[in-house]
């Protein structure tokens, strides 16, 4: 009484949302009208809720499914601006893993691999690993493994987490011995995760029965074809890439605390001290989801590579790291560095590295 209702046609026009929208949207509870004609079942709607329809128009327009429009609608402003930006930072994470994967598959369908070229440089690599238990665990749940061909740090957790961490790299091994082809090498990739993922549940005993601690394993490893390295990366352990004299972090955190970063709910620096840090959305083991992050690297004569698990990264800031990086000296130089500036900080946690250089020659 007194408001000039509006028909579903006026309204439509002023919302710009179709009547057939509206009447879907009334149905989900997202936008019921004002009024409904108990006899003729026509739908009546109030001018001041134009301005709620245009933000469902709008929000429509980014993509943004209808479950959540309600929810985002139900909020005060403020809150309802954090949604949006949280929902608009994991479109963009979805979007850049899909660039990831595309470049990968175009870099694969149309370069052949310049190793095969007779006048591509010969390279190979110089590396060295450690592992160390730390200053307070009682024992080292981490394995790390460095050969000609291959690059593994495994973070293990829960009991079980040391024979999980060893299983996820033995069985990363088997393909040093059948040797990694170029072409195919997404393939081998995803296969030799996907094996590796049963090692770990075999190691940790997945299968029995009764409530027992989650147990698992981070796993990020790269093989090297002779031209290029092929990363695979499943939880927080990381890799860096020293090139021309600049640090650069190459894989992306399964954490939870990384998560709240990319959704802008919390600061990187507020992450670096955050208690749950540790907490992990991807993993190797029983229950967890174990999609990995693939990538493909060119190898560049000078490059080096450091894979280390998060004894390394949460005690030791980028710079400390660089530091040590970009030295003169050995990989085993520098993989004994890092272990003694990770137990210069306390120790806290087990710590693994490896260091990997490309240098010309065979
Ligand atoms: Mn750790």
């Amino acid at each position: 009484m007194g408001t000039e209702l509006l028909t579903i046609g006026a309204f439509a026009k002023a919302s710009q949302l179709s009547p057939k929208a509206l009447r879907l949207y009334d149905e989900l509870g997202l936008l019921p009208p004002a009024r409904v004609d108990p006899v003729t079942g026509y739908r009546r709607y109030a001018p001041e809720q134009v301005e709620r329809a245009r933000l469902v128009a709008w929000l429509r327009r980014l993509g943004m499914p209808l479950v959540h429009i309600r929810h985002v609608c139900s909020l005060d402003a403020g809150a309802a601006a954090g949604e949006i930006r949280a929902f608009w930072a994991r479109a963009e994470a979805d979007t850049a893993a899909r660039r990831d994967l595309a470049a990968f598959l175009i870099d694969h369908l149309t370069r052949r691999d310049p190793a095969m070229s007779p006048t591509a440089p010969a390279l190979s690599l110089r590396y060295a690993a450690a592992s160390d238990t730390g200053l307070v665990r009682e024992s080292n749940q981490d394995t790390a493994y460095a050969s000609s061909g291959l690059l593994a740090v495994a973070d293990g957790f829960g009991a079980g987490g040391a024979p999980a961490s060893a299983a996820a790299v033995a069985s990363l091994r088997r393909l040093e011995t059948d040797g990694v082809p170029a072409d195919g090498l997404l393939n081998v990739l995803a296969d030799a995760v996907e094996e590796a993922g049963r090692a770990v549940h075999d190691a940790v005993g997945g299968t029995g029965s009764g409530p027992r601690e989650a147990a698992g394993t981070t796993l990020t490893a790269m093989l090297w074809t002779g031209s290029q390295l092929g990363l695979v990366h499943v939880g927080d352990s990381r890799v860096y890439l020293l090139r021309d004299g600049e640090l650069f972090q190459i894989t992306h955190d399964h954490t939870v605390v990384q998560s709240m970063v990319d959704e802008g709910r919390i600061t990187p620096e507020e992450a670096a001290s955050h208690p749950q840090r540790s907490l992990l959305v991807r993993a190797l083991g029983p229950g967890a989801d174990a999609t990995a992050e693939m990538r493909l690297q060119d190898a560049r004569p000078g490059d080096r590579y450091l894979l280390c698990s998060d004894g390394l990264s949460t005690v030791v800031p980028s710079d400390g790291l660089r530091r040590v990086l970009a030295a003169p000296g050995e990989p085993g130089q520098a993989v004994r560095e890092l272990v003694a500036l990770a137990n210069g900080s306390g120790g806290p946690d087990n710590v693994s590295c490896v260091v990997a250089d490309v240098v010309p020659g065979v």
